[in-house]
């Protein structure tokens, strides 16, 4: 059967280069090469860009980001194991695939990486909501990247995109929602994975806004929501008490009610929020 490209398929790189699935490692591997491609091509126009990958495994996704036309990838992978196969991957790409083999926590990319900037990944579900909110909250504003294309465990993907007065909604949908564009755009159950993880999976695809959605100190946004949904059951004059004790005039001067609970309460109402309490120091 023809593929994406004319390397061997994915189930006979992971048997002559010996990586079984580790469980430690988070690996459930994507085998399909159409599928790998599907969601390549969910990161957008590749051409002109570098893509950062990150936990190319045996590298499904990898050749997909390839294949559609990436100018430049830059893959960190943890796991040794992987770096042979990579490599055979790096050959049929002259110039074009950068392979890291390290924690993708600890290592800097960006000397490595030219603007445009896309980043794809199917990573352990810690890991990748650790590097989420790591590139929603840089130093500075716009971030290095244009978007961001990852694989969650189907109930995080529901955090990041949730509305108001859903029981999803938290500190993931405001953080992402006030930064970033989500979208989930492919559902997966746990068959598309080898081995097949115990739950369903999303790929979320963010594009980041300009300019945050809503003027808001990010520190005094980060605080107020954080003490919000810390105590998700309270009502905000008490959940918030801790921010002061005018509290309730900044929720008023906000259009919030003050009997209202975090759970209820729009991003633009919780900026204005930060912008009272900002602007009252
Ligand atoms: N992208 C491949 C695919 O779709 O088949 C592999 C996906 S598997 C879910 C996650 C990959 O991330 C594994 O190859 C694992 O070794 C790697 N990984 C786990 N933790 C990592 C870390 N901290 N930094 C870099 N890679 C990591």
């Amino acid at each position: 059967m023809s593929t994406i490209d004319d390397l061997p398929s994915l189930r006979d790189v992971i048997e002559t280069h010996g990586i079984a699935a580790k469980k430690s490692l988070g690996q459930n591997f994507l085998l399909d090469l159409n599928l790998t491609a599907k969601i390549a091509r969910m990161a957008g126009d590749l051409s002109g860009a570098d893509v950062l990958e990150i936990g190319p495994g045996p590298g499904g996704l990898t050749r997909g980001l390839l294949a559609e036309g990436a100018r430049r990838v830059l893959a960190i992978e943890k796991d040794e194991r992987c770096m042979s196969a990579l490599a055979e991957i790096a050959a049929k790409y002259p110039g074009q695939l950068e392979v890291i083999n390290g924690d993708a926590l600890e290592i800097n990319p960006l000397t490595h990486l030219t603007a445009p900037i896309k980043v794809a990944a199917n990573l352990p579900y810690n890991v990748g909501t650790e590097l989420l909110v790591r590139w929603l909250t840089p130093p500075q504003w716009p971030p290095f990247w244009e978007s961001l294309t990852l694989m969650f465990q189907r109930e995080v993907a529901q955090r990041i995109v949730a509305e108001p007065g859903t029981k999803a909604y938290g500190r993931l949908a405001l953080l992402a929602q006030w930064r970033a564009e989500p979208r989930i755009v492919l559902d997966l159950p746990p068959e598309a994975f080898t081995p097949p993880p115990k739950v369903s999976s999303a790929v979320v695809h963010l594009t980041a806004l300009p300019a945050p959605r809503f003027e808001a100190d990010p520190a005094v946004l980060n605080r107020v929501v954080a003490a919000g949904f810390n105590q998700r059951r309270k009502m905000l004059r008490s959940a918030l008490k801790v921010l002061g004790p005018d509290i309730e005039d900044h929720l008023l001067a906000a259009g919030i009610k003050p009997t209202e609970r975090a759970e209820q309460v729009p991003l633009e109402a919780f900026c204005a929020l930060a912008r009272s309490i900002a602007a009252a120091r």
